[in-house]
């Protein structure tokens, strides 16, 4: 009876032990690299650059805010189990920074957004706090897609030529797009280039294209607005007489309604010029749900509202 049991236990122990073998040896066997990005912007350079060698698991949805944000459970157990993960950096995604900070000891981490020229950042006026929200002006946003090939090189530089290329043509798409913004907002005459939105998340596309830009909340949205953020929007729709305000995806109407309601005040009629995405893509699966998609349909917007 007892060298039964010795011996049952003795096939339980070897069949444990053949099992943790044979998952650390698929481990091994896939040489897919496992991807976690945060925003949808990262996700899609991720997506497009890694190619057929990684699979990505982007963090924040459609109509997330990046700035609110606060890591789940399940997004703890994603983020171990990540060979590398590409954040946006610049304090975009606040609460998450500590987990970067610490994960770093032990899985490639990358602030993509960091990897911009330092000339090349704006920030908030009487404040040293860095504008995040790189992705609206393709130019700059070019130097978070090389940090994505740069991760993913360092970690398999097997496949350092398919990501090279992948880079190149993501990049081929951007340069692109810069062209379409550029003669789509030729049809928006000067005075009218004044962009009132949510927050302040426009300010690199205003640089790029030429546009004043006057966002309720600042440059992060944890901050709340005050009447004198409502009354200064107010006098600025009034005095340059612009028609149209927007709102945005990842945000709520709130705040952009209560500039509405304060120019109606003055007798000043201001309308919802239509909704841009700002720190979230459009559903995957849909045109929106990708960057090209996503940029396409802002200026689109922009264009009809402001022409
Ligand atoms: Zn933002």
């Amino acid at each position: 009876m007892r060298r039964c049991f010795f011996f049952a236990a003795w096939t339980m122990l070897s069949l444990l032990l053949a099992c943790g073998q044979e998952a650390a040896q698929t481990d091994t066997t896939d040489d897919t690299i496992h991807i976690v990005a945060t925003t949808s912007q990262i996700g899609d350079i991720a997506k497009n650059v890694g190619g057929e060698h990684a699979e990505v698991n982007t963090l924040m949805g459609p109509g997330v805010d990046p700035h609110l944000y606060q890591a789940t459970q399940q997004d703890m157990n994603t983020l171990s189990e990540a060979d590398i993960i590409f954040y946006n950096g610049h304090h975009l995604e606040g609460n998450l920074q500590e987990i970067f900070h610490e994960m770093s000891n032990t899985t490639p981490v990358y602030a993509v957004a960091e990897n911009t020229p330092r000339d090349l950042l704006l920030s908030e006026e009487n404040s040293d706090a860095v504008d995040p929200h790189l992705w609206f002006d393709p130019n700059r946003w070019k130097y978070a897609v090389e940090a994505v090939q740069d991760g993913l090189v360092a970690l398999d530089a097997n496949n350092k030529d398919a990501y090279a290329e992948n880079t190149q043509e993501y990049i081929e798409m951007l340069e692109e797009l810069d062209t379409y913004a550029k003669e789509q907002l030729a049809a928006v005459s000067p005075e009218s280039r004044v962009l009132v939105t949510a927050h302040d998340a426009f300010g690199y596309f205003g640089d790029a294209y030429d546009f004043d830009v006057e966002g309720l909340q600042g440059l992060s949205t944890d901050a709340e607005y005050s009447v004198r953020d409502v009354n200064h929007l107010v006098r600025l729709l009034t005095n340059r007489n612009i028609k149209a305000v927007f709102v945005e995806s990842s945000v709520s109407e709130r705040a952009v309604n209560a500039v509405i309601e304060g120019a109606r005040k003055e007798g000043h009629e201001v309308e919802i010029g239509g909704e841009l995405y700002s720190d979230a893509m459009g559903e995957e699966g849909t045109d929106e749900g990708t960057y090209e998609g996503m940029f396409i349909s802002n200026i689109d917007t922009i264009v009809s509202s402001l022409q």
